[in-house]
């Protein structure tokens, strides 16, 4: 049985310098878009009870809070339902967040990536800290109490990376996911390297120092790059790790159901002309299934 749904939302207002991930400047396209999401979800999810549902993207919170009720309105839920929803700081406003939160959405996933200004030009997010802040205090105004940043560790130039382990533990959030910086071959920093990289040697020990830092502060590491106050693990995550089925709905969604991982098309062109047909579909094998199992 698949209880768990991930959908993806693939616009964003401009591309972050280090990202490689599947999102279009085409906020014109929303409105097609969600439709041929309804369509996919229509045809292929089987109405079980969800247990987590996450909206990812991209930048889901570009999304007016009709269209996200239009998305999650089309699941049944478990009564302990996760719903995540990833919002942009510069998006956030004390509204936005009420809406989010009367529609049923209870978990708010943030990407602060550091707190220093100047790297976050130089990565090219649209947001400052003092912004993510301030998102964080509406969110918690609001009522929600399930709220993730997201850090980056190993960012390019010298930066004073304890101080934003500090500042994050400061916020009073439940969960923090910590990514090393990696240079991905879609992205603008893949020919236009930066200064002052960290070597791995050196972003290892970022590393090292993030997972004993935020176990003395209260958060316990449970999965690779993810930390949380105790009972504030990530279901959804969990689901991931522990090699359960989730579908995955949205242009270049990836999912996994009844031994069949597969993923949709990556273009709008194709997507929208096939939102129920997958672009690739893989069976597991009983080895494949072993190995992630004991390895
Ligand atoms: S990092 Fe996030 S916000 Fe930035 S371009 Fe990529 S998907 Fe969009």
């Amino acid at each position: 049985m698949t209880t768990s749904a991930y959908i993806h939302i693939p616009f964003c207002k401009s591309k972050c310098k280090y990202c490689s991930f599947i999102s279009y400047i085409e906020e014109e396209k929303v409105d097609s878009y969600i439709n041929a999401l309804i369509k996919e979800i229509k045809s292929r999810y089987n109405k079980e009870k969800l247990k987590t549902l996450y909206i990812g993207g991209g930048t889901p919170s570009l999304l007016k809070p009709n269209k996200i009720t239009k998305l999650i309105k089309e699941f049944n839920y478990d009564k302990d339902c996760e719903i995540t929803l990833e919002v942009n700081p510069e998006d956030a406003t004390l509204e936005y967040f009420k809406k989010l939160y009367d529609i049923g959405i209870n978990r708010i996933s943030m990407g602060a990536q550091t707190f220093d200004d100047n790297i976050l030009k130089i990565i090219g997010r649209r947001h400052n800290s003092k912004q993510t802040i301030k998102a964080v205090e509406m969110a918690q105004n609001v009522g929600f109490n399930n709220i993730s940043l997201d850090l980056i560790y190993g960012l390019p130039e010298n930066y004073d990376y304890k101080k934003d382990l500090k500042t994050i533990t400061s916020l009073n959030i439940q969960h923090i996911s910590t990514y090393g910086l990696k240079i991905e071959e879609n992205s603008f920093f893949y020919n236009n390297l930066p200064q002052n990289l960290p070597n791995d040697d050196k972003q290892a020990d970022l590393y090292l120092e993030t997972i004993s830092y935020l176990e003395t502060k209260g958060y316990t590491q449970y999965e690779i790059s993810n930390f949380a106050q105790k009972g504030y693990e990530s279901r959804h995550n969990l689901n991931y790790w522990n090699n359960k089925y989730y579908y995955g709905f949205g242009l270049a969604a990836h999912g996994y159901e009844n031994e069949i991982r597969y993923s949709n098309y990556e273009t709008f062109e194709e997507y929208l002309k096939n939102p129920n047909t997958h672009k690739n579909i893989h069976s597991v094998t009983i080895q494949e299934n072993l190995k992630k199992k004991y390895f």
